[in-house]
């Protein structure tokens, strides 16, 4: 694989009072999917939203998370695909780590399975171990150093199950992989279901959409992925697949970046391929 090492994107997202909102995104080059992982700074601490996929992100997030010069209280992990947790064995071992029940009895089961198998296409840039989140969230309020965070449970979307995070009192939706900013989307089986997530984000009172991949995104691009999806869903429905499939939407949407997402989830979505 192609996957150069270039110099992270750091965005200060908005800033309110006490709290400031953090993105650091990974490189958009060569197979990079340009991972996005997030911080909310409050007054006393740090929260942080996943670990980062690739050995040297994961380490260069946890040195930005140390410039702030504040604890990190906690880091929620969104879903248990590998460009969200890889990083947490790297960077993150002793955090406290919060994610769904299913997301940790999958890492359980499976994360050193999905390590071993990626250490053939990473090498070095795979972690050197697996870190099992310690908590279970369930969904509900929770307030951390002042700030509101409504945590939501969401089934069958980009994956069978993850969390989102609302912030009410900034309007930020820290949608993870629900949104891809600017880039090519994971696609699963689940394209109805998501859909409706997007009509929810659409007609609710947020305005700013943190993702799992690309930059902070608003409205405007809630409604790209949006086409995106329909689009997908009527070229699958008129039989495209794998090759078809991808050059279809290479060309129906050409100013979307990191193209090897494709490679990713064509063999699962069509072939019924592992799921990791
Ligand atoms: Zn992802």
């Amino acid at each position: 694989m192609n996957i150069p090492i270039t110099n992270p994107i750091k965005i200060v997202v908005k800033h309110v009072g006490d709290v400031h909102i953090h993105t650091f995104i990974s490189s958009y080059e060569g197979d990079n999917i340009a991972n996005a992982t997030h911080i909310i700074e409050s007054k006393n601490e740090l929260v942080l939203i996943d670990g980062q996929f690739l050995k040297p992100y994961a380490q260069k997030f946890r040195a930005y998370a140390d410039s702030l010069k504040k604890p990190i209280a906690r880091l929620y992990l969104s879903h248990r695909h590998p460009d969200h947790w890889f990083g947490l064995g790297d960077a993150f071992s002793d955090v406290e780590i919060y994610t769904l029940p299913e997301t940790i009895e999958f890492l359980k089961e499976h994360g050193e399975a999905s390590r071993e198998d990626h250490m053939g296409k990473l090498g070095d840039l795979a972690p050197d171990k697996v870190v099992i989140p310690q908590h279970a969230v369930s969904p509900g309020v929770e307030f951390i150093d002042g700030v509101q965070y409504v945590i939501e449970r969401v089934i069958d979307t980009e994956i069978d199950y993850g969390i989102t995070l609302k912030l009410p009192e900034f309007g930020v939706f820290i949608a993870q992989d629900l949104i891809y900013s600017g880039t090519h989307l994971y696609l699963t089986k689940y394209l109805d279901h998501w859909m409706e997530q997007f009509e929810d984000m659409l007609t609710s009172d947020y305005e700013v959409f943190l993702p799992g991949h690309g930059a902070p995104a608003d409205k405007k691009e809630v409604t790209e992925n949006l086409k995106y999806l329909i689009a997908a869903k009527q070229a699958i429905d008129d039989g495209l697949k794998n090759q078809e499939f991808k050059q279809f939407m290479l060309q129906k949407f050409p100013t979307r970046q990191c193209p090897a997402i494709f490679d990713i989830y064509l063999p699962r979505l069509f072939d019924g391929a592992s799921e990791y």
